[in-house]
């Protein structure tokens, strides 16, 4: 069932490696159908190379698996928990992209330091912390979820399609797998750049605010004229 949706997923997994961001197994991508409340996602541990797109996993919003032969994702329960909690997002990524990581092993937010960031991200993404003892022993992935939806609970997580897990690494999220395919691939060029911007100058500030709400809202929001139409 959901042959498109498998279809889709398996491709914007495939992505990951195309663009450098995993190693190995490190990271996964799911996608959700809204109107089924099913949502596919990369097996746990299977080398990108011998991906299909019917081993894609279906799962539902109560973490019950609908269809495959293998065990989701290990991150599925974070998944799950950002798809419940963000009613407009599609898509979702996990990766251990080395520039993000650096930044969330650090325990920093990534500040915005020009407009390559704030064409895409509002703001310094955030790294939230880590989880504690009992989180992690408790449900470790679930808690992650948690950890993030409860940051946004007051915010656009819109406006912020990115953030950073303390310790961990990066999540995305899109419209679908591909749109947070394409923001975790900009998280990491981001992530690089502020890193070497700090290195050349160590006491570098954000960019003027007006420069960013520039960027920002001539690509998001009723006034954009970004593109095409
Ligand atoms: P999975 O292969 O289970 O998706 O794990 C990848 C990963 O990055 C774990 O954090």
């Amino acid at each position: 069932m959901l042959e498109e949706l498998k279809k889709a997923v398996y491709e914007a997994n495939m992505l990951l490696p195309k663009y450098g961001l995993v190693t190995f197994t490190w990271g996964n991508v799911s996608q959700i159908d809204r109107e089924s409340g099913i949502f596919a996602i990369k097996p746990s541990g299977v080398d990108y190379d011998k991906l299909t797109p019917e081993d894609m996993v279906l799962m539902d919003l109560n973490g019950n698996k609908v269809e495959g032969r293998y065990n989701p994702s290990s991150d599925t329960p974070t998944h799950l928990e950002l798809y419940r909690a963000f009613q407009n997002i599609g898509g979702i990524v996990h990766t251990h992209s080395s520039w993000a990581t650096s930044w969330a092993q650090a325990g920093r937010g990534i500040p915005c330091y020009g407009t390559t960031h704030a064409d895409y991200m509002y703001g310094e993404i955030p790294c939230l912390r880590c989880l504690t003892k009992e989180e992690i022993e408790e449900a470790y992935e679930k808690n992650t979820g948690l950890l993030i939806t409860d940051y946004f609970k007051d915010k656009d997580y819109e406006a912020m399609p990115a953030v950073l897990c303390k310790n961990h690494g990066p999540f995305t999220w899109g419209k679908d797998g591909h749109e947070a395919v394409h923001n975790a691939v900009v998280l990491e060029e981001v992530a690089k750049m502020a890193a070497r911007c700090e290195s050349i100058n160590p006491d570098v500030k954000p960019a003027p605010q007006e420069l960013l709400d520039k960027h920002y809202y001539r690509k998001h929001g009723k006034d954009a004229y970004y593109g095409q139409r």
